[in-house]
Protein backbone atom coordinates (compact mmCIF):
# COMPACT_ATOMS: atom_id res chain seq x y z
CA UNK A 1 0.00 0.00 0.00
CA UNK A 2 0.97 3.57 -0.62
CA UNK A 3 -0.08 6.15 2.26
CA UNK A 4 0.34 9.82 1.57
CA UNK A 5 1.34 11.83 4.67
CA UNK A 6 0.29 15.09 2.78
CA UNK A 7 -1.41 18.90 2.92
CA UNK A 8 -4.78 19.29 2.08
CA UNK A 9 -5.70 23.35 1.42
CA UNK A 10 -9.00 24.98 0.41
CA UNK A 11 -7.91 26.87 -2.37
CA UNK A 12 -10.09 30.62 -2.25
CA UNK A 13 -9.52 31.51 -6.03
CA UNK A 14 -10.72 35.48 -6.81
CA UNK A 15 -10.58 37.27 -9.82
CA UNK A 16 -9.66 40.75 -9.21
CA UNK A 17 -8.96 43.67 -11.48
CA UNK A 18 -5.04 44.21 -10.47
CA UNK A 19 -3.53 42.27 -7.41
CA UNK A 20 -4.87 44.40 -3.71
CA UNK A 21 -2.16 47.36 -3.11
CA UNK A 22 -1.24 48.21 0.58
CA UNK A 23 -4.51 49.41 2.03
CA UNK A 24 -6.66 48.98 -0.53
CA UNK A 25 -9.75 47.28 0.23
CA UNK A 26 -10.82 45.73 -3.20
CA UNK A 27 -14.04 44.07 -4.42
CA UNK A 28 -13.36 40.72 -6.12
CA UNK A 29 -16.02 39.69 -9.52
CA UNK A 30 -15.42 36.15 -9.06
CA UNK A 31 -14.52 33.71 -6.20
CA UNK A 32 -14.22 29.91 -6.82
CA UNK A 33 -13.08 27.44 -3.64
CA UNK A 34 -11.32 24.25 -4.96
CA UNK A 35 -9.55 21.33 -3.40
CA UNK A 36 -5.72 21.82 -3.25
CA UNK A 37 -2.92 21.22 -1.64
CA UNK A 38 0.20 19.56 -2.96
CA UNK A 39 -0.73 16.17 -0.58
CA UNK A 40 -4.35 16.30 -1.96
CA UNK A 41 -3.17 16.76 -5.75
CA UNK A 42 -0.35 13.99 -5.59
CA UNK A 43 -2.82 11.62 -4.27
CA UNK A 44 -5.57 12.65 -6.48
CA UNK A 45 -3.17 11.69 -9.47
CA UNK A 46 -2.48 8.97 -7.85
CA UNK A 47 -5.96 7.59 -7.90
CA UNK A 48 -6.56 8.73 -11.25
CA UNK A 49 -3.73 7.23 -13.03
CA UNK A 50 -5.35 3.52 -11.24
CA UNK A 51 -2.73 3.33 -8.09
CA UNK A 52 -4.21 2.51 -4.77
CA UNK A 53 -3.21 5.45 -2.11
CA UNK A 54 -4.51 6.05 1.52
CA UNK A 55 -4.27 10.06 2.54
CA UNK A 56 -2.95 11.11 5.76
CA UNK A 57 -4.54 14.44 6.46
CA UNK A 58 -6.05 16.64 8.84
CA UNK A 59 -9.02 18.70 8.26
CA UNK A 60 -11.68 21.04 9.80
CA UNK A 61 -15.16 18.75 10.67
CA UNK A 62 -17.33 21.34 8.55
CA UNK A 63 -15.15 20.92 5.21
CA UNK A 64 -16.22 17.42 4.86
CA UNK A 65 -17.08 18.09 0.79
CA UNK A 66 -13.48 17.89 0.88
CA UNK A 67 -13.19 13.90 1.75
CA UNK A 68 -16.24 13.36 -0.36
CA UNK A 69 -14.27 14.77 -3.45
CA UNK A 70 -10.96 12.51 -2.45
CA UNK A 71 -13.42 9.47 -1.99
CA UNK A 72 -15.08 9.99 -4.97
CA UNK A 73 -11.55 10.12 -6.84
CA UNK A 74 -10.82 6.72 -5.41
CA UNK A 75 -8.67 7.78 -2.51
CA UNK A 76 -8.67 5.93 1.24
CA UNK A 77 -9.42 8.35 3.90
CA UNK A 78 -9.75 6.32 6.87
CA UNK A 79 -6.35 8.52 7.35
CA UNK A 80 -8.27 12.03 7.27
CA UNK A 81 -9.13 13.13 10.47
CA UNK A 82 -11.31 16.07 11.84
CA UNK A 83 -9.76 18.88 14.21
CA UNK A 84 -10.88 22.23 15.72
CA UNK A 85 -8.94 24.46 13.68
CA UNK A 86 -9.04 25.92 10.33
CA UNK A 87 -8.15 23.56 7.47
CA UNK A 88 -5.05 24.86 5.42
CA UNK A 89 -6.07 27.46 2.81
CA UNK A 90 -5.16 29.62 0.22
CA UNK A 91 -6.46 32.76 -0.75
CA UNK A 92 -4.96 33.14 -4.46
CA UNK A 93 -5.71 36.69 -6.54
CA UNK A 94 -5.66 36.26 -10.17
CA UNK A 95 -5.87 39.09 -12.09
CA UNK A 96 -6.65 40.07 -15.27
CA UNK A 97 -2.98 39.43 -16.91
CA UNK A 98 -3.23 36.10 -15.23
CA UNK A 99 -0.53 37.47 -12.63
CA UNK A 100 -1.32 35.59 -9.22
CA UNK A 101 -0.54 36.64 -5.44
CA UNK A 102 -1.09 33.57 -2.84
CA UNK A 103 -1.50 33.67 0.99
CA UNK A 104 -1.22 30.56 2.70
CA UNK A 105 -2.04 29.87 5.76
CA UNK A 106 -1.19 25.94 7.28
CA UNK A 107 -3.99 25.24 9.29
CA UNK A 108 -4.52 21.89 10.12
CA UNK A 109 -1.87 20.69 7.62
CA UNK A 110 0.77 21.59 10.53
CA UNK A 111 -1.14 20.21 13.61
CA UNK A 112 0.69 17.01 13.21
CA UNK A 113 2.87 15.91 15.92
CA UNK A 114 4.83 12.99 16.71
CA UNK A 115 2.57 11.04 18.37
CA UNK A 116 0.32 11.02 15.58
CA UNK A 117 2.54 9.67 12.89
CA UNK A 118 3.54 6.95 15.07
CA UNK A 119 0.18 5.36 15.99
CA UNK A 120 -0.53 5.70 11.76
CA UNK A 121 3.24 4.46 11.35
CA UNK A 122 2.33 1.46 13.39
CA UNK A 123 -0.92 0.29 11.05
CA UNK A 124 1.33 0.09 8.32
CA UNK A 125 3.43 -2.93 6.66
CA UNK A 126 7.30 -3.31 6.07
CA UNK A 127 7.35 -2.46 1.99
CA UNK A 128 4.26 -0.10 2.49
CA UNK A 129 5.38 3.32 0.35
CA UNK A 130 5.22 6.30 2.88
CA UNK A 131 4.96 9.61 0.54
CA UNK A 132 5.38 13.42 1.96
CA UNK A 133 5.70 16.78 0.59
CA UNK A 134 6.99 19.70 2.54
CA UNK A 135 3.52 21.23 3.27
CA UNK A 136 2.92 19.06 6.44
CA UNK A 137 4.05 19.57 9.91
CA UNK A 138 6.33 16.64 11.97
CA UNK A 139 8.47 15.60 8.74
CA UNK A 140 11.51 14.19 10.86
CA UNK A 141 9.59 12.31 13.07
CA UNK A 142 7.54 11.27 10.15
CA UNK A 143 10.76 9.97 7.94
CA UNK A 144 12.50 8.25 11.18
CA UNK A 145 9.38 6.34 12.31
CA UNK A 146 8.86 5.20 8.51
CA UNK A 147 12.14 4.34 8.30
CA UNK A 148 12.43 2.51 11.47
CA UNK A 149 8.87 0.62 10.94
CA UNK A 150 10.42 -0.82 7.26
CA UNK A 151 8.70 1.64 5.02
CA UNK A 152 9.98 2.60 1.60
CA UNK A 153 9.80 6.59 1.72
CA UNK A 154 9.17 9.03 -1.28
CA UNK A 155 9.85 12.48 -0.68
CA UNK A 156 8.85 15.62 -2.79
CA UNK A 157 10.52 18.19 -1.18
CA UNK A 158 8.12 21.46 -1.87
CA UNK A 159 7.51 23.97 -1.58
CA UNK A 160 11.28 24.17 -0.36
CA UNK A 161 12.79 25.86 2.79
CA UNK A 162 16.39 25.41 4.58
CA UNK A 163 14.40 22.88 7.12
CA UNK A 164 14.49 20.13 4.43
CA UNK A 165 18.41 20.62 4.47
CA UNK A 166 17.87 19.40 8.20
CA UNK A 167 16.10 16.42 7.56
CA UNK A 168 17.49 12.90 7.89
CA UNK A 169 17.16 12.01 3.70
CA UNK A 170 19.20 9.50 3.50
CA UNK A 171 15.99 7.37 4.25
CA UNK A 172 14.81 8.23 1.63
CA UNK A 173 14.48 5.94 -1.26
CA UNK A 174 13.13 7.63 -4.24
CA UNK A 175 13.48 11.81 -4.47
CA UNK A 176 11.25 13.78 -6.83
CA UNK A 177 12.56 17.59 -7.11
CA UNK A 178 12.53 20.40 -9.77
CA UNK A 179 15.14 22.23 -10.96
CA UNK A 180 14.98 25.05 -8.07
CA UNK A 181 14.73 22.07 -5.15
CA UNK A 182 17.31 19.84 -6.70
CA UNK A 183 19.83 23.34 -7.47
CA UNK A 184 18.44 24.16 -3.74
CA UNK A 185 19.17 20.89 -2.50
CA UNK A 186 23.06 20.45 -3.84
CA UNK A 187 24.09 24.03 -2.66
CA UNK A 188 23.93 24.77 -6.56
CA UNK A 189 22.90 27.69 -8.70
CA UNK A 190 19.66 27.52 -10.43
CA UNK A 191 21.26 27.92 -13.69
CA UNK A 192 23.19 24.74 -13.25
CA UNK A 193 22.95 22.11 -15.78
CA UNK A 194 20.99 18.91 -15.47
CA UNK A 195 23.99 16.98 -15.13
CA UNK A 196 25.99 19.11 -12.54
CA UNK A 197 22.20 18.66 -10.35
CA UNK A 198 22.47 15.16 -10.32
CA UNK A 199 26.33 14.47 -9.79
CA UNK A 200 26.02 16.50 -6.79
CA UNK A 201 22.83 14.59 -5.33
CA UNK A 202 24.28 11.34 -6.38
CA UNK A 203 27.12 12.75 -4.34
CA UNK A 204 25.11 13.51 -1.25
CA UNK A 205 22.16 10.87 -1.54
CA UNK A 206 23.76 7.81 -2.85
CA UNK A 207 21.75 5.47 -2.13
CA UNK A 208 18.56 7.42 -3.11
CA UNK A 209 16.67 7.34 -6.56
CA UNK A 210 16.05 10.54 -7.69
CA UNK A 211 13.88 12.10 -10.15
CA UNK A 212 14.74 15.25 -11.83
CA UNK A 213 11.80 17.51 -13.75
CA UNK A 214 12.87 19.96 -15.76
CA UNK A 215 9.54 21.81 -17.10
CA UNK A 216 9.56 21.87 -20.53
CA UNK A 217 12.82 20.47 -20.95
CA UNK A 218 11.60 16.87 -19.61
CA UNK A 219 12.75 14.88 -16.47
CA UNK A 220 15.86 12.68 -15.68
CA UNK A 221 15.84 9.53 -13.42
CA UNK A 222 19.13 8.62 -11.72
CA UNK A 223 20.13 5.86 -9.41
CA UNK A 224 23.68 4.87 -8.67
CA UNK A 225 25.52 4.92 -12.20
CA UNK A 226 22.16 4.66 -13.77
CA UNK A 227 20.84 7.45 -15.44
CA UNK A 228 17.33 7.86 -17.86
CA UNK A 229 16.17 10.96 -19.63
CA UNK A 230 12.61 11.29 -21.07
CA UNK A 231 11.75 14.28 -22.57
CA UNK A 232 8.66 16.40 -22.46
CA UNK A 233 6.11 16.26 -24.66
CA UNK A 234 5.85 19.56 -27.41
CA UNK A 235 2.64 21.09 -26.26
CA UNK A 236 1.53 24.07 -25.94
CA UNK A 237 1.39 25.01 -21.79
CA UNK A 238 -1.78 26.77 -20.51
CA UNK A 239 -1.28 26.62 -16.74
CA UNK A 240 1.45 24.45 -15.62
CA UNK A 241 -0.19 24.72 -11.96
CA UNK A 242 0.01 21.24 -10.38
CA UNK A 243 2.37 19.73 -13.53
CA UNK A 244 4.64 18.13 -11.01
CA UNK A 245 2.15 16.60 -8.80
CA UNK A 246 0.65 14.88 -11.73
CA UNK A 247 3.98 13.43 -12.55
CA UNK A 248 4.76 12.29 -9.40
CA UNK A 249 0.81 11.03 -8.89
CA UNK A 250 1.35 8.99 -12.57
CA UNK A 251 4.85 7.41 -11.93
CA UNK A 252 4.30 6.35 -8.56
CA UNK A 253 0.67 4.52 -9.80
CA UNK A 254 3.53 3.01 -12.33
CA UNK A 255 5.92 1.62 -10.05
CA UNK A 256 2.99 -0.11 -7.72
CA UNK A 257 2.23 -1.75 -11.07
CA UNK A 258 6.07 -3.20 -11.55
CA UNK A 259 6.91 -0.85 -14.31
CA UNK A 260 10.46 0.62 -14.29
CA UNK A 261 11.81 3.75 -14.20
CA UNK A 262 11.81 4.30 -18.19
CA UNK A 263 8.49 3.46 -18.49
CA UNK A 264 7.73 5.32 -14.85
CA UNK A 265 8.97 8.52 -16.68
CA UNK A 266 6.89 7.59 -19.81
CA UNK A 267 3.57 7.68 -18.16
CA UNK A 268 4.15 10.25 -16.04
CA UNK A 269 5.15 12.73 -18.98
CA UNK A 270 2.19 11.94 -20.71
CA UNK A 271 -0.15 12.71 -17.71
CA UNK A 272 1.80 15.67 -16.81
CA UNK A 273 1.81 16.84 -20.61
CA UNK A 274 -2.10 16.54 -20.83
CA UNK A 275 -2.16 18.42 -17.58
CA UNK A 276 -0.15 22.04 -18.69
CA UNK A 277 -2.88 22.24 -21.20
CA UNK A 278 -5.37 23.14 -19.18
CA UNK A 279 -6.36 25.48 -16.29
CA UNK A 280 -6.34 24.64 -12.75
CA UNK A 281 -4.99 22.31 -10.03
CA UNK A 282 -6.47 19.49 -9.21
CA UNK A 283 -9.12 20.29 -11.83
CA UNK A 284 -6.01 19.82 -14.58
CA UNK A 285 -5.26 16.27 -13.45
CA UNK A 286 -6.03 13.74 -16.22
CA UNK A 287 -7.42 10.40 -16.02
CA UNK A 288 -5.60 7.33 -16.95
CA UNK A 289 -7.87 6.46 -19.92
CA UNK A 290 -7.11 10.23 -20.97
CA UNK A 291 -3.55 9.59 -20.81
CA UNK A 292 -3.89 6.17 -22.41
CA UNK A 293 -5.36 7.36 -25.25
CA UNK A 294 -2.80 9.62 -25.68
CA UNK A 295 0.28 7.41 -25.59
CA UNK A 296 -1.51 5.05 -27.99
CA UNK A 297 -1.98 8.07 -30.06
P1 LIG B 1 6.95 21.44 -10.92
O1 LIG B 1 5.53 21.66 -11.29
O2 LIG B 1 7.11 20.61 -9.68
O3 LIG B 1 7.81 22.67 -10.93
P2 LIG B 1 8.07 20.78 -13.53
O4 LIG B 1 7.82 22.19 -13.95
O5 LIG B 1 9.47 20.27 -13.64
O6 LIG B 1 7.55 20.48 -12.06
O7 LIG B 1 7.12 19.86 -14.42
C1 LIG B 1 6.94 18.48 -14.17
C2 LIG B 1 6.78 17.75 -15.48
O8 LIG B 1 5.61 18.26 -16.17
C3 LIG B 1 7.91 17.91 -16.48
O9 LIG B 1 8.95 16.97 -16.25
C4 LIG B 1 7.20 17.68 -17.81
O10 LIG B 1 7.05 16.29 -18.07
C5 LIG B 1 5.81 18.28 -17.55
N1 LIG B 1 5.78 19.68 -18.02
C6 LIG B 1 5.93 20.79 -17.29
N2 LIG B 1 5.88 21.91 -18.06
C7 LIG B 1 5.70 21.46 -19.33
C8 LIG B 1 5.55 22.09 -20.61
N3 LIG B 1 5.61 23.42 -20.74
N4 LIG B 1 5.36 21.30 -21.69
C9 LIG B 1 5.30 19.96 -21.59
N5 LIG B 1 5.43 19.30 -20.42
C10 LIG B 1 5.62 20.03 -19.29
Amino acid sequence: MLYNFGSINLDHVYRVPHLVRPGETLASHEHRVGLGGKGANQSLALARAGGEVCHWGQINGQDGWVRDMLVDAGVGVTGVTDVEGPTGHAIIQVDDAAENAILLFPGANHGFRRADLAALIDATAPGDWLLIQNETSALGDAIVLAHQAGMRIAFNPAPMSDAVLDLPLEHCDLLFVNRGEAAWLAGLDQAADAPALLDALAQRLPQTQTVLTLGADGAWFQHGQTRHFQPALPVKAVDTTAAGDTFIGYYLAALQDGAQAPACLILATAAAAIGVQRQGAAASIPSRAEVDASLAG
